[in-house]
Formats: structure tokens, sequence, C-alpha cells
């Protein structure tokens, strides 16, 4: 069966970055859209970046069954179509999500064929350094997030993989690996 490959990472790991030019790379990955119920960030375009949806909205589709998982994030829900997935492996394409590690772990627990990816910092005070050099979060924020991202590390344990982030071709071209050895 096609892999389902699944890729998590702590919050200021730079992420974001590494799956972007993973994908200018490998135009043949197809990124899932999740649903949330956050608000639009500036720039960000609903069926593009998210599907966004209403507290309710999100509760209903949890009703019914809709999601492959999904989770509570920073106060925010965050989850997976089923049906993109599902479809997706059965018209044979590649396809990555990339959640949070309680949304993986689910993904794991359903998935047989699920490949699960960490993405770590080089260390955790670079990390730190990181969240404090954005400038834009308070003390607390900020303590908050390294709290979930100690929590995220314990969770990486039953990753298949991990890849630290120290230099993102390189990242890129680790979970090119992973994903080559995985597919044979
Ligand atoms: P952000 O609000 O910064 O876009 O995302 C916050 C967190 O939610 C990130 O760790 C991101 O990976 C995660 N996330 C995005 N979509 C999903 C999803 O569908 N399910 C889960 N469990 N997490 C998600």
């Amino acid at each position: 069966m096609k892999k389902l490959f699944v890729i998590s990472g702590s919050s200021g790991v730079g992420k974001g970055t590494v799956i972007k030019r993973f994908l200018e790379k490998n135009p043949n990955f197809k990124l899932s859209i999740s649903c949330t119920t956050r608000t639009k960030r500036p720039g960000e375009e609903h069926g593009i970046n998210y599907f966004y949806l209403t507290r309710e909205e999100f509760m209903k589709s949890v009703e019914k069954g809709d999601f492959l998982e999904w989770a509570e994030f920073s106060g925010n829900c965050y989850g997976t179509s089923k049906k993109f997935v599902e479809q997706g492996l059965k018209n044979n394409e590649n396809i990555l999500l990339e959640i949070d590690t309680q949304g993986a772990l689910q993904v794991k627990e359903k998935m047989d064929n699920a490949i699960l990816i960490f993405i770590m910092p080089p260390s955790f005070e670079e990390l730190e350094k990181r969240l404090r050099g954005r400038g834009t979060e308070t003390e607390d924020s900020i303590q908050k997030r390294l709290n979930t991202v100690k929590k995220e590390m314990e969770n990486a344990k039953h990753f298949h993989y991990t890849v630290v982030n120290d230099d993102v071709e390189r990242a890129v071209e680790e979970i090119e690996n992973i994903i080559k050895n995985e597919q044979v």
C-alpha cells in the first residue's frame, strides 16, 4: 500500500520552511489542507492554507467522523480530512500531512502505512532563542510554547524518524532519502 508521510515538529523549528522547500523540489507530493478554528493570519487564504471553520462547524465535522485525526493546539482545533487522505491514497498519490504530534500519533494508530517524521531543532536552547528572536510574544506566551515544545519532544520518541533542522537544504535531502527508502 502507498505510504502516508506525516511531518511534525515543534513551533519555531522552521518546519514550514523545510516543507515548502520539499514541495518545491517534489511537486508530485500533495500537502493535505487541514481544517482549523483559528483565525486567519494576514496573507492566508481559505482553501489554500486551511479551511477556516467556526468551532460549531468543526465539532459537527468531528461528530460526522469527517476527520482522520484532530487535536486541540494552543486553544484552537485542527483536523485532517479523512476523505482527502483516503481518496489520495486510492488514486495512488503521494500525500504529505503537516500536523502536530498528537495528531501524528492518532494517524499512526489508525494507518499501518503511516510514516512519521519529526523535525527537531538543533537544540532546545537554539529553539528558545528563535522563539524569543521573533520579538512578537510575551514572556507568558513564550513559556507556554516552550512547555508545548517539551511535550512534543516527548512524543517524538514514537516517531519513525527524526530530522534535525540545522540547515534547510540538508534537512530536505534527509527527508527525501527517508521517503525514497520507504517507497521501495
Ligand atoms: P498554525 O496555527 O501555526 O498554522 O499551526 C499550529 C499547529 O497545528 C502546527 O503544529 C501544525 O502542524 C498543526 N496542525 C495543522 N494542521 C493540523 C491538523 O490537521 N491536525 C493536527 N493535529 N495538527 C495540525
